[in-house]
């Protein structure tokens, strides 16, 4: 996972293989309300493991909710409708699916059994509306004081005393602003209609209809039918009481699937993208983005629980669409806008204003600054793909959905506007954890770029320079892949030892080279199936691994397995010849040294730490004939590349020697 405040996409060329995808946000957190206060447990399956569902988790635990993993399955026993905890302060991040309905159903319990409670977020979330809710919960008589701006989190809900409610009436809300205030009366109200039915009515024009269609087939799930006059009035029948369903699996999110809709849409052209977890039969409205992907030219086939999608037309069709019933995918149509054959209008967007960030604003600015010509007003957004695209470093607003948005754009060498394509930097790309943790390493996994599209950075020097522990720092925060070659040596002469062959016998170290069974898996390295991550870096095997890599033979029969390690988005490479030899045309070379005496020093310094026995001067002598050995041979003598950046880091911490890659790897970006 990267680190740094930013990723950096190279231009990607095609697309294909399968996605699954992560639960789906909204009907994990609605899933988990109704489970806290259902009676009985309810098992949970395919539960979004994000921040957005992370928030409720902790607001159902300190509510008193039971909560327990059993592997991939969650287990909720809910409150029963009775209130465990009377007071406790909320903290809710930037969850709208979290605030709205636990303000609401807390709202009526804290009136009804004398509670108190207090819900914040982060400060996006106290510029995000719920005056609308608020209003409808003190028709009924509820309790809720404003803690900041009236009508904005924070909110404390209920007084400590017993109030009762008026159910008699309809309850009025508005609709236009946000569909979950009408979603979060719908989850609490059951609470309180346990003798007559109690109404709703919404005011003004209801927007983003399919996520009440959600919230009234989980309603249905956890035993509440809810009658309804179209999207105007709502009635929960009188004796209502949630009953637990025992098991319940949540969808993948189809607002998730979008992004791989597009990939398909711009990208599959050799094959389909495949997504798993949910299909054409999806409870989510977000499904019906497919309809609109398909009048851009995506060729998509579906079943339960799955999509396929491959390029139909190219470029693709510009549309104009009201997408009202797609407020989160809508995002995504309009990176595909930038494929287009002219103006793309979305419309009926103008509750991207209030959602994570003003997503109108932040999406305009964005792909204005990759070249393409934006047109806003308050609820539309038209869009003129780039004439030339421009690299770009696409600001995320801490919204999921602008980082994953913007990642579409590194397709545009596709675009046929010339030229080799353009990096796309994403800043701040883990605020995809919000509802999709892994969303980059499922891009990557499916993505590929032009083969010299890949960027390389090289790490070359003697041996104990320190290149393998900043190579590996440095792939780490870049989130990079990381090509250990000295581990190839290595493993070569372990596997002739293991075989009984002769450290000299070059054809049969060639053949032994070319069918390593190697496996890289986290810090640990297989061959065969056998752990060799110790016996791999004792000295002995460097040693011997020195003596193998002398072999013209071996050196090329490991050439291809070492080329096969780049792969999106990038690759740092260690080595004696990563810059001269196997990677000549890598972005950015560096050659790494320290005087013989740091380097004993600090080897002596790493075999005692470990427990191993050593002597300073036999470590002086051995790093010596070491040096002179790689220097010496005829193949691939340890050599700077002439374009490497000398890095001699005798004096420097790791710290700073990493600071000065990564200040040198800034220099070389268009950003
Ligand atoms: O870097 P490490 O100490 O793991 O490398 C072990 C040996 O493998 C080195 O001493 C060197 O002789 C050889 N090697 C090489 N070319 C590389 C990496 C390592 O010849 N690219």
């Amino acid at each position: 996972m990267y680190s740094t405040a930013f990723l950096d996409l190279p231009p990607f060329v095609r697309a294909s293989g399968t996605v699954r995808l992560p639960g789906s946000k909204s009907i994990s957190n609605r899933v988990l309300l109704l489970a806290g206060l259902a009676a009985g447990t309810t098992a949970v399956h395919d539960l979004l493991d994000s921040d957005d569902t992370s928030v409720m988790l902790d607001a159902l635990q300190a509510l008193g909710c039971g909560l327990r993993r059993e592997g991939a399955v969650l287990h909720v026993t809910g409150l029963g409708g009775r209130l465990d905890a009377r007071e406790a302060q909320l903290f809710l991040g930037n969850a709208g699916t979290a605030m709205r309905p636990l303000t609401a159903a807390l709202a009526v319990l804290a009136a009804t059994q004398a509670g108190r409670f207090e819900l914040s977020g982060v400060a996006r979330m106290h510029e995000r509306p719920i005056g609308d809710l608020v209003d409808a919960l003190r028709q009924l008589g509820c309790p809720v004081a404003d803690l900041g701006r009236a009508g904005y989190p924070p909110l404390r809900v209920g007084d400590g005393a017993v109030h009762a409610l008026r159910t008699d009436a309809p309850i009025r809300v508005r609709g236009d602003v946000s569909s979950q205030f009408l979603t979060a009366l719908l989850l609490a109200l059951p609470l309180v209609a346990t003798q007559a039915e109690v109404a709703i009515e919404v005011e003004g024009e209801l927007i983003s209809k399919p996520y009440i269609d959600i919230t009234l087939r989980l309603l249905g799930r956890f035993g509440i039918e809810v009658q309804r006059d179209g999207y105007a009035r709502f009635v929960i029948p009188g004796g209502a009481q949630y009953r637990s369903p025992g098991s319940i699996h949540v969808e993948g999110d189809a607002s998730s699937a979008s992004y791989f809709v597009a990939l398909g849409a711009i990208a599959g052209t050799e094959a389909p993208v495949r997504i798993e977890g949910v299909g054409l039969d999806s409870i989510q409205g977000d499904i019906r983005f497919v309809d609109a992907a398909r009048a851009m030219g995506a060729e998509v086939e579906g079943g339960p629980g799955w999509l396929q999608v491959r390029r139909g037309a190219w470029p693709l069709r510009a549309l104009t669409l009201d997408c009202n019933h797609i407020p989160d995918a809508a995002m995504t149509l309009a990176m595909m806008a930038l494929y287009a054959d002219g103006t793309s209008r979305l419309t009926g967007i103008a509750s991207w204003r209030v959602k994570e960030t003003d997503r109108i604003d932040a999406m305009a600015a964005e792909l204005r600054k990759l070249g393409a010509k934006v047109v806003d007003g308050a609820d539309f957004i038209e869009i003129s793909p780039p004439r030339r695209w421009q690299a770009a470093a696409i600001e995320t607003y801490d919204d999921h959905r602008m980082a994953m948005c913007g990642s579409l754009a590194a397709f545009n060498p596709l675009a046929g506007t010339g030229g080799s394509g353009c990096p796309v930097r994403i800043l701040d790309p883990r605020c995809v954890a919000k509802t999709f943790p892994d969303y980059f390493e499922a891009l990557f996994d499916l993505v590929a770029a032009t083969p010299g599209g890949v960027p390389v950075i090289t790490v070359d020097g003697p041996t104990a320079s320190g290149k393998g522990t900043l190579a590996a720092e440095v792939a780490s925060r870049l989130g990079y892949h990381l090509l250990d070659s000295g581990a190839l040596y290595r493993a070569t002469a372990l596997a002739a030892q293991d075989a009984g062959i002769s450290l000299e016998d070059e054809a049969a170290l060639a053949t032994l080279a070319g069918r390593l069974e190697l496996r890289f898996t986290g810090h640990h390295v297989f061959l065969n199936g056998r752990d060799i991550t110790d016996p791999l870096r004792l000295e002995s095997t460097g040693g011997m691994a020195s003596r193998v890599s002398v072999h013209p033979g071996v050196r090329q029969a490991l050439h291809g397995l070492q080329l096969s390690f780049r792969r999106v988005p990038g690759l740092v490479a260690d080595g004696r010849d990563m810059g001269t030899v196997v990677f000549p045309d890598a972005d950015l070379k560096v050659f790494l040294t320290a005087s013989v005496e740091a380097r004993a020093q600090r080897r002596h310094k790493q075999l005692i730490s470990k427990g191993n026995p050593a002597n300073i001067e036999d470590l002086r002598a051995d790093i010596q004939m070491r040096d002179e050995r790689d220097r010496s041979r005829a193949v691939a003598p340890l050599k700077p590349a002439e374009d490497a950046m000398l890095l001699d880091n005798s004096s420097l911490s790791v710290e700073d020697s990493i600071d000065q890659v990564l200040g040198w790897w800034q220099q070389r970006k268009p950003f």
